[in-house]
């Protein structure tokens, strides 16, 4: 779910409202707090993840218009649906009616929000926002709270109630199997030139060949799907592609928000490198973000065919860049790294398996009567310190969100509790609930 709209229609208030306050979230590394751009929401019985869009209007250089259009159309591309928020004590102006018609291709996805009718006001606005052809509009105040029913109305066709919370469904995390229709949307990002297109050609099949797409391909055409055992894959790399036949020094210009577009809109990203130049500082910084937003990372190293010569000096390469791997993301271990060549196919089977495995770990949902018994076995065998002369105590401890698996952890003190004993807890919950190579987010609440 995405909420978009021109600046000052209320998003970050709506967003706000339909997310919570919440406090910063913890990851094992030390002291690293950071906003995220995507965060669970609820309204009501649904629950669903809600894209920041505030930070796409001011991230890369680009003319804000331009942005703003992109990020439209990968959040309907990405997003079950998109609330397209206006204004309506305002009206509706021309940056709204630029919003509508990108946004008309996908009409069916689209929940026009009106804001800011409080009270009475806004029905002159309301009445325009039916003129923009994209369904009835749904009167809100997102400062206020008014017209929520409306719009969990609205997003009922959207997203599925949550169940009941159910002591019974423990011991059937499978039944939180992925939904296979749903498609796993795939990026496949690196430096240029490491082969990211001549892998994908590989993956889809010869006869789409994206290599150096011909000025005059649409935008529609570069959407790439695929089945993979069964399983739907949607590439969501486009426009990285899209530009490849512009200009070289806009292309670097664009390339790194590009990336991050890329990375935020996917659940799996490939980060591709080179076997010649392996973990290159750019490939580490990619790696990085991939982690930071959350998202499932695979490691693939291409072109090992210009390694196959001199097979120590490959194993060397191959260790160092595992050992830069683990130094460089400590909140992650077990990053899956698959070595192959897209050039002539070698290894390249191994590639789907190691991202469904890692997707399948991404999407996983501990049941939250297991959790607290592991939480109270944690507390027995290594107990958190005393502070202030009282011992902490960790009260609860549930997942509210998967993709990637976020904790919520209830403790009396959380400003006591320390980075070793969180990184004790972390390092724990992934080895006894089976989450290798995925990031962990896990928040630190005290009981309300
Ligand atoms: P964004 O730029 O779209 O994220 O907009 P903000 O959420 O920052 O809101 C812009 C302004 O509109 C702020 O001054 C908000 O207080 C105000 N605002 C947001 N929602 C409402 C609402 O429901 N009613 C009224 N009257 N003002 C609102
Ligand atoms: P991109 O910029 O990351 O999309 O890279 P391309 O797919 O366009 O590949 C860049 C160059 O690397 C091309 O000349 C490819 O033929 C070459 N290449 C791609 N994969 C391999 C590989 O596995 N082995 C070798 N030796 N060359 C490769």
């Amino acid at each position: 779910m995405a909420i978009v709209g021109r600046p000052n229609v209320g998003k970050s208030t709506l967003f706000n409202r339909l997310v919570g306050k919440r406090r910063a979230i913890v990851d094992d590394t030390p002291g690293v707090t950071r906003d995220v751009r995507e965060a669970p929401a609820q309204l009501g019985d649904l629950a669903f993840t809600l894209l920041d869009t505030a930070g796409w209007e001011t991230t890369g250089g680009e003319a804000l218009e331009a942005r703003m259009r992109r990020f439209t159309e990968r959040a309907i591309d990405s997003a079950d649906a998109v609330l397209f928020l206006i204004d309506a004590r305002a009206g509706v102006v021309p940056l709204d009616e630029s919003f509508a018609g990108w946004l008309r291709k996908r009409a069916d996805k689209v929940i026009v929000v009106a804001n800011k009718c409080e009270g009475r006001a806004g029905q002159q606005g309301l009445a325009e926002a039916h003129a923009l052809g994209l369904g009835d509009p749904i009167p809100v105040s997102a400062e206020h709270g008014e017209g929520l029913s409306d719009l969990h109305e609205a997003l009922a066709r959207y997203i599925e109630p949550m169940p009941e919370e159910d002591e019974e469904a423990e011991g059937s995390e499978e039944d939180e199997a992925v939904d296979p229709k749903r498609p796993l949307l795939l990026a496949i990002v690196g430096r240029p030139n490491v082969g990211k297109s001549t892998l994908l050609n590989r993956l889809v099949g010869e006869e789409r060949v994206l290599t150096g797409p011909e000025a005059g391909i649409t935008r529609d055409a570069i959407r790439v799907e695929w089945e993979w055992k069964g399983r739907q894959v949607r590439l969501v790399d486009t426009a990285g592609m899209r530009r490849r036949s512009r200009i070289e020094a806009k292309l670097e210009a664009a390339s790194v928000a590009d990336t991050l577009d890329t990375i935020r809109l996917a659940d799996v990203v490939v980060v591709v490198l080179d076997a010649a130049d392996m973990a290159d500082k750019q490939d580490l910084t990619i790696a990085g973000r991939v982690i930071d937003e959350g998202r499932a990372l695979v490691v693939a190293v291409n072109k090992t065919d210009l390694l196959a010569d001199d097979r120590a000096s490959a194993s060397r390469a191959w260790r160092k860049l595992a050992d830069r791997l683990e130094a460089s993301f400590a909140q992650v271990k077990d990053v899956p790294i698959v070595g192959f060549s897209a050039l002539n196919g070698r290894g390249i089977d191994r590639l789907m398996p190691a991202v469904f495995t890692t997707y399948d770990i991404w999407n996983k949902r501990v049941p939250t009567p297991k959790l607290n018994r592991w939480l109270r076995e944690m507390e027995t065998l290594h107990p958190p310190p005393l502070a202030k002369g009282r011992r902490i105590r960790l009260r609860f401890m549930t997942q509210i969100k998967r993709r990637p698996p976020t904790f919520v952890l209830q403790v009396s003190q959380p400003e006591e509790l320390g980075d070793d004993y969180l990184r004790y807890l972390m390092n724990r919950l992934r080895d006894d609930f089976g989450l290798p190579g995925v990031p962990i987010r896990l928040t630190m609440r005290k009981p309300n």
